[in-house]
């Protein structure tokens, strides 16, 4: 929302420009900034695999395409997979061996052979019709193991298509010779995660909405984004001069002088504004009427504790450990867990570090650990579901973090409670691990405090039940949007429809607020909610105590917090508890952030 009025005075003025030989492309913003560059397509859209006949005099022509990009994807995958070795050690790297078996099967290549020349159809349709029987009759198997490699089955033939496509595969990042705008359908987290940040100038997707971890990515990473732009990956081409702006989710292609310099005037404008917020970075987010809102850092990496104590961060209040996770084929043990957990419990004390425990699933789907397809991933064996059911994965993990414990202020916490049994299992799980280290002699900090994730409507429902048993709580606003609306918070296509301000979503909130102060169970938010400066005031008013964001937003919400009234913000929440209007409270919301911080929204010269 910063820059809002900026964004809708640049959007008149780009679109003005339309005709004088701009082409403009509008999505979403979800990663603040402009860049501009030359743009990257890194994979188009597919719609389906076309099928055409050749002459018998081509057929030898197709079995020579066939052949080449065989080769131009080993070479591709063994470069990956050289450069994952080299960046995430060894083992990390092994997940490619079962991609490059797929490559050399020679039942596989044998039969796409046969098809091009008894069929004498084209290349792309032989290698995709061979693959997806493989892929399908994969999928059914018992054998978990087997049935896992469907992925790496898909992941290869869209490779090779790509690569008989002619188009730049996301391993082409490694020899970038100049910074570049990527453009792709869509790209996962894992692959944002692999994202060669020097050479990554801003990235835009056909797919994608704001919550979506691939934004969410971006935000962390300070890349500028845009999503939901629908067909940008197939109306783009490489080499193409593009100008990206994440603040307006616009991408400008040939921008005139006219347009270049005006952006130039909003990157000023965002210099002067971050100028401004420096300040606030040092300074405790205490509002006028000296009410203290504790403001903390969301993290992916261990590294990421540095920039959260750089942006002024009271503590991490998520983090995301399904990073460490991805990209790799096996799991990490509890000793290379610990080793992350001590380094950010270290690098933050006395601060408190929320430690969740695996969230896979969803859009983060682990390449070792879950790569089954399911009908509704994000209904599905997902975090403490998929928890529960691995005990092996959940003990190397809470004795990890329980081992951590000593070094800082460690809590942990548990994504996705639906239900009272979830939480109790869990710990019991905790008790039993800690009750194993202590046979062990190993030190843990036996009061270790625990919070459940609110990001269900039926946890939102039972907190009164829930808040017996832990000592905080952080609400997922992400997730509790999508399950409360059932809308997917992937999916640009109902991204009108997925309202924070809904009333249910105020009403949720207020409940979990009030059972927890029942118990005096502290609350938080980390959804990307606690991020946007016009939802704070509402928020604050429901009576959340901390706000957890990316580390690049932390500035802004101290600054503006300092400039609110707790009294104000109750006002406001006692209104929409009372509205029956999305747009009602939301309006009344940005208004309150308006007026009390203009400059945070004022972008004029
Ligand atoms: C949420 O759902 O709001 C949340 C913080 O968790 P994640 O985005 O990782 O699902
Ligand atoms: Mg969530």
């Amino acid at each position: 929302m910063l820059f809002k009025s900026v964004g809708d005075r640049y959007l008149c003025i780009v679109a003005e420009r339309i005709h004088k030989g701009e082409r403009v492309l509008r999505g979403i913003p979800v990663s603040a900034g402009v860049c501009r560059g030359k743009i990257l397509v890194l994979d188009k859209a597919r719609k389906g695999v076309e099928r055409h006949e050749v002459a018998h005099a081509e057929v030898p022509e197709e079995l020579n395409r066939l052949q080449q990009s065989l080769v131009r994807t080993r070479e591709q995958l063994q470069e990956v997979q050289r450069k994952v070795a080299q960046n995430l050690g060894a083992e990390h790297a092994t997940i490619f061996d079962a991609h490059l078996m797929v490559l050399e099967d020679p039942a596989l290549i044998d039969e796409a052979v046969r098809v091009i020349q008894r069929d004498k159809v084209n290349a792309e349709y032989a290698f995709h019709t061979i693959t997806e029987r493989y892929a399908d009759a994969l999928a059914k198997v018992e054998d978990e193991y087997l049935r896992e490699r469907t992925s790496d089955m898909r992941d290869v033939s869209s490779r090779v298509l790509n690569n008989l496509a002619g188009h730049s595969d996301i391993i082409d990042l490694a020899h970038l010779g100049e910074p570049c705008i990527i453009i792709a359908h869509d790209l996962t987290p894992s692959k944002t995660a692999l994202l060669d940040r020097k050479n990554v100038l801003g990235f835009a997707t056909d797919i994608g909405s704001k919550t979506s971890h691939t934004a969410i990515m971006a935000r962390s990473l300070r890349i500028p984004a845009v999503v939901g732009l629908k067909n940008a990956s197939d109306d783009l081409t490489t080499g193409e001069y593009a100008l990206l702006d994440g603040f307006n989710g616009v991408i400008v292609v040939n921008p005139t002088d006219q347009t270049l310099f005006e952006y130039g005037q909003l990157i000023r404008k965002q210099v002067t504004l971050e100028e401004k917020l420096r300040d606030a970075l040092t300074q405790p987010a205490i509002t006028l009427d000296n009410h203290r809102i504790f403001v903390s850092a969301n993290i992916e990496q261990a590294g990421d504790a540095e920039t959260a104590q750089s942006s002024g961060a009271d503590g991490i209040g998520l983090f995301r450990t399904e990073y460490l996770f991805i990209n790799r084929e096996i799991p990490p043990g509890e000793e290379e867990q610990y080793q992350a957990y001590r380094q950010v419990a270290a690098a933050m004390k006395p601060h408190p570090v929320v430690i969740r425990t695996l969230d896979l699933g969803g859009d983060k789907l682990l390449s070792s650990l879950a790569a089954h397809t399911e009908m509704n991933p994000f209904l599905g064996w997902r975090a403490i579901r998929f928890c529960l059911q691995h005990e092996e994965v959940f003990r190397a993990q809470l004795r990890a973090i329980l081992r951590a414990s000593v070094e800082g202020n460690v809590k942990v916490m548990y994504p996705m409670i639906s239900g009272l049994d979830e939480l109790v299992q869990a710990n019991a799980f905790l008790g039993q691990f800690k009750a194993e280290l202590q046979k062990e002699g190993v030190p843990f900090d036996d009061k270790i405090e625990i919070g459940a994730m609110i990001e269900t409507p039926s946890a939102a429902v039972i907190a009164d039940a829930l808040a017996k048993r832990v000592q905080f709580f952080s609400v997922g606003t992400n997730d509790l949007i999508q399950y409360t609306l059932a809308v997917d918070r992937l999916n640009e296509k109902i991204a009108h429809l997925y309202e924070p301000t809904h009333p249910a979503i105020v009403r949720l909130i207020h409940e979990t607020v009030k059972a927890a102060q029942a118990h005096k169970v502290w609350v938080s938010v980390c959804g990307e909610m606690a991020g946007d400066p016009t939802l704070v005031p509402l928020l604050i008013g429901l009576g959340v105590d901390e706000l957890s964001a990316a580390p690049p937003l932390l500035a802004q919400l101290k600054y503006l917090i300092r400039r609110l009234k707790l009294s104000d913000t109750r006002e406001l929440a006692a209104f929409a508890l009372d509205c029956e209007s999305a747009t009602e409270i939301l309006s009344r919301s940005q208004a309150l952030a308006q007026r009390a911080a203009p400059s945070l929204f004022d972008t004029k010269k």
